[in-house]
């Protein structure tokens, strides 16, 4: 099925598509395919289907506790030496026992706590507004002067993620925009390669999002973004470095076009956050792009990536309290009470961001600046290798992403091999290619190594066997070769919903 609609402009395809999708004959050659792709995942999603009870309804009488732990202790077993031993790309970012054990204990000492009661769990509020002061030190709030007398202070707040801190910048943005400058379309301007959370936001909160190219090393394109700027743009966006391909976007440039024309400007540090301080004090060099540029006006910086901290906190950063106000929710007349809160949820964790507080306390600068050698020094010996393989090439220069392409092979039969070997890689596209994000797990004796030993010998096998069958490589094929997202949108679509079968 595929390039048959090629020579259609995208636009019109995707049209003609959407008639044709709903005429039965196209719907059932669809569906066959559908099928076929997910039956496939379908298995791979659902390993313990046939050792372990299945629950469709809450079982009657509940479970002997000690019980249900072993039954779980064993699946967590199962699934821990693939990211332990270093075979997966980013996702667990430290993962030495003795600091997962720390968390686990800190963990269980605020289990029950939660920042919505301020007055039960005081605790929170100081754990929370101490992530914030910490982290914004970390990225240049010291010395933005107050002397101004403008509302320059840096502030933020606790949330549960990189994107919800991307959703609750764009959020606090359109907002301001609308009560200020009388805003009712907002257009946000952010790289092809910034994270899908800024798409995220434009869909749940109603902003167009006009995105601009990236220059042949994969860095914004500030002439692009100029031209890009209306009187209804909101923000412009910077990444620090980028999900893909690990590149840091202009920032210096980008967020002065910002500041000289009076539009907030976002950097997505969700990745480099807790990295680029240390490599800057490192020596390595690393471009500004915090709060030491007077025209970044925010800042998402994930705690729960190279900060060390359990999944589910991520910190975003204003300049100015009077920004940070238009990200909260607050409601005066429900019969609820008065009701405020400061992010999404309304009931939140407390003990992760307890967790949080306590990684940073305990890693502490030396800690993170010895992590951050690590990686890196790993990184640039696996970049190394995979420039002296004729087959590949590394995407831009980046520091501790690593994507590479190929000229000669399907890169994601590659990736399908390695994951045949154990390995979980990240496929990306537009243009093909794949990323390994080094973690403290990478920098293991030895892991280098393996992933350079595996690699030769997934791009060998691959130019030995170029016709294989199976894996995500024909998924990834038709994406690329499709005029129209939709297919790609309802295989994703159906793919979400096999997640939730029994
Ligand atoms: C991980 C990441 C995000 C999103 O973070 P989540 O924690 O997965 O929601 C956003 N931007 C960049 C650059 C990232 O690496």
């Amino acid at each position: 099925m595929s390039g048959y609609l090629d020579w259609i402009p995208p636009k019109i395809a995707s049209k003609l598509f959407r008639c044709l999708r709903n005429t039965p004959h196209v719907r059932k050659r669809l569906d066959e395919k559908y099928d076929k792709i997910l039956g496939e995942l379908r298995t791979k999603t659902r390993p313990y289907k046939n050792s372990h009870t299945t629950y469709s309804s809450i079982p009657e009488i509940g479970r002997d506790r000690n019980d249900i732990l072993k039954e779980m202790e064993q699946i967590g077993a199962a699934e821990t030496s693939q990211w332990k031993d270093g075979f997966v790309s980013g996702a667990v970012y430290h993962g030495d026992d003795e600091h997962i054990e720390f968390l686990n204990k800190v963990y269980a000492v605020h289990s029950q706590s939660n920042p919505l009661h301020p007055d039960v769990w005081p605790s929170s509020t100081k754990y929370e507004a101490e992530i914030v002061a910490m982290t914004a030190e970390m990225l240049g709030a010291k010395g933005t002067s107050k002397d101004t007398g403008a509302d320059e202070e840096i502030c933020g707040v606790v949330s549960s993620g990189g994107t919800e801190s991307i959703l609750l910048a764009m959020k606090a943005y359109r907002d301001r925009a609308r009560a200020a400058r009388g805003i009712r379309k907002p257009e946000m301007i952010v790289p092809s390669t910034a994270h899908a959370a800024f798409d995220k936001a434009a869909q749940y909160f109603n902003i167009k999002i006009i995105r601009v190219p990236v220059d042949h090393r994969f860095r914004a394109d500030v002439d692009e973004t100029r031209r890009a700027i209306t009187k209804n743009t909101i923000v412009i966006v910077g990444s620090a470095p980028s999900f893909p391909h690990g590149i840091i976007d202009p920032i210096e440039q980008l967020s002065e076009l910002a500041r000289q024309r009076s539009i907030g400007f976002h950097t997505d540090a969700c990745l480099g956050g807790f990295v680029l301080p240390w490599a800057r004090k490192l020596g390595y060099d690393i471009p500004p792009f915090d709060f030491a540029l007077p025209g970044v006006t925010s800042i998402s910086a994930d705690t729960h990536k190279y900060g060390y901290a359990p999944k589910g906190t991520s910190v975003v950063l204003y300049r100015g309290s009077d920004l940070r106000r238009y990200q909260y929710f607050k409601v005066a007349d429900w019969p609820g009470g008065l009701y405020f809160s400061p992010t999404l949820a309304g009931s939140r964790p407390g003990a992760l961001s307890a967790a949080c507080w306590a990684s940073m306390v305990a890693v502490g600068q030396h800690g993170y600046m010895q992590a951050v050698q690590r990686i890196i020094q790993t990184a640039s010996a696996i970049k190394k290798e995979i420039e002296r393989m004729p087959d590949l090439h590394v995407l831009g220069e980046p520091l501790w992403v690593i994507a590479f392409g190929s000229e000669t092979l399907d890169v994601y039969r590659v990736m399908d091999c390695m994951t045949a070997k154990h390995w979980s890689l990240n496929g990306l596209h537009k243009p093909a290619c794949l990323h390994l994000c080094v973690t403290l797990r990478h920098t293991q004796p030895g892991a280098p190594e393996r992933f350079i030993h595996d690699l030769k010998e997934a791009v060998e096998y691959v130019k030995a066997n170029p016709q294989t069958e199976g894996g995500m490589a024909p998924v990834y094929g038709m994406a690329a070769t499709l005029p129209v997202r939709s297919v790609i949108e309802d295989l994703l679509e159906r793919y979400i919903d096999l997640l939730y079968e029994v």
